[in-house]
């Protein structure tokens, strides 16, 4: 405890005392050290119950948890595009493996799961050597979901080959 110095620019600079841990009322924060140590103690604190670690780690935890293999470039866009809640900090994307679970639907190990439309598009898929080319392209988590999924179990083969072939180069 104690009070901590500050000019307060409310008191046209003058040094007030403000109790260690309360703000003052121009809305400066009375901590020892740099605000931002204090912060980034408590961010930290939080993150690791939180369990937020990079995202090779969290992508190791996620697939050893949930017996598939999760690729940590599918994540690392998904995170981009916002589709998987992360945290960027410079580079480095910090994300927790539940989350990635959840929304790559890892889950449901316990019984059987439903065969869920993105497994007969799978399934499709790994049946046409032509489709499999383009495997990561069609199989990817697109935003449009299930509608996506439908499509590509119901269009022809030559269309969905046309627009992977178009996706894959514009890519690049
Ligand atoms: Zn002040």
């Amino acid at each position: 405890m104690g009070y901590i110095a500050h000019s307060c620019p409310l008191e046209d600079g003058e040094e007030v005392f403000v109790e260690a841990g309360k703000t003052c009322r121009c809305g400066w924060l009375a901590v020892w050290g740099e605000a931002e140590e204090g912060a980034v103690d408590q961010i930290k604190e939080l993150m690791d119950r939180l369990e937020f670690t990079t995202l090779a780690e969290a992508c190791r935890i996620a697939s050893e948890r949930s017996g598939r293999p999760v690729a940590s470039s599918t994540v690392s866009q998904a995170c981009r595009e916002g589709r998987i809640p992360a945290l960027a900090v410079g580079r480095t994307w910090l994300v927790r493996p539940q989350a990635i679970m959840g929304r790559l639907g890892l889950y449901g190990k316990r019984g059987r799961p439903p065969i869920s439309l993105f497994e007969r598009a799978r399934a499709r898929v790994n049946g046409s050597e032509d489709l499999l080319e383009y495997g990561d392209v069609i199989l990817y988590d697109w935003a449009e979901g299930d509608e996506h999924w439908e499509w590509v179990l119901s269009a022809d083969e030559g269309e969905i080959l046309e627009w992977a072939r178009r996706v894959d180069a514009e890519s690049v």
